[in-house]
């Protein structure tokens, strides 16, 4: 599903993904973990396709396409969930409107038909139900005065209802209580399938604890120097970065 090789990118001038490479497929939940600064986010921002990062050597491939020239709208609409990309506030816009909003327009763009308001209303509402959240999501305005928990209800929430053959979840927010944590795990698991991917990128080693995930990379300097099963997180847990750091300078 992604591919990604020997991928290089600067940031205002400055190098932050320094050959990193990453292969996906179709079922599979990776977690990428690491230090402060390693590049985690800016992994997120690529994929997102966030203006500002420029791409200076590799590629990444989704389902064989060159995932690099799409512009953001087209990633959503073949598929691509980038969740940090609506924790935007919009005063005054109703929750379910914008949501059916972005969901057409990925329909439309992949040629397939529109749904009405009723046809939408009933989507949502057993997506409501799956993940046990309240209607009054639905008539909120856009995150407007939410809580971080219920910002994260809302980013499962628009996640369940876009249904993405790969979202990635980027777990910057340090505010998050166990409930959030636990809400996101749950959302992930429902929406698990097997032709659907997560990428998990969070520095919560209890996060891994409620999605239990197939893979687990350390992404340390802008490329991924250790890749594991779930039990690496663990490690992780224990004995933190320091001794990949070890482990680095024993090689070289
Ligand atoms: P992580 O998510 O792993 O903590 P980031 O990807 O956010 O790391 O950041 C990696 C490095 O890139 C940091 O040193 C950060 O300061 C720098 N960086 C990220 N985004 C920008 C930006 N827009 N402008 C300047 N520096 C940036
Ligand atoms: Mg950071
Ligand atoms: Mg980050």
């Amino acid at each position: 599903m992604l591919k990604i090789e020997n991928l290089h990118v600067r940031v205002a001038g400055k190098e932050i993904l320094k050959g990193l490479s990453l292969t996906v497929n179709a079922g599979e939940v990776h977690a990428i973990m690491g230090p402060n600064g390693a590049g985690k986010s800016t992994l997120g921002n690529i994929l997102a396709g966030r203006e500002g990062y420029e791409v200076t050597q590799g590629s990444v491939e989704y389902f064989g396409k060159n995932l690099l020239e799409l512009e953001p709208e087209e990633r959503a609409a073949v598929g691509m969930f980038l969740a940090f990309q609506y924790p935007v506030e919009i005063p005054g816009v109703n929750n379910t409107y914008f949501l059916r909003a972005a969901f057409n327009a990925q329909r439309k763009k992949r040629g397939e038909e529109e749904l009405d308001s009723m046809q939408f209303l009933k989507r949502v509402r057993e997506k409501l139900k799956v993940l046990h959240l309240k209607d009054e999501l639905l008539r909120r305005a856009v995150n407007e005065g939410f809580s971080g928990g219920e910002k994260k209800r809302n980013e499962i929430f628009q996640m369940a209802v876009l249904e993405p053959k790969l979202a990635v979840l980027d777990e910057t927010d340090s505010g998050l209580d166990i409930d959030a944590l636990k809400m996101v795990a749950d959302g992930v698991n429902q929406l698990r399938s097997p032709d659907r991917a997560f990428i998990v990128i969070t520095h919560y080693q209890r996060l891994l604890d409620y999605i239990v995930p197939d893979f687990v990379h350390v992404l340390a300097d802008g490329k991924i120097v250790q890749s594991g099963d779930k039990t690496l997180a663990l490690k992780l847990e224990e004995q933190g970065y320091a001794w990949l750091q070890q482990r680095k300078l024993a090689d070289t």
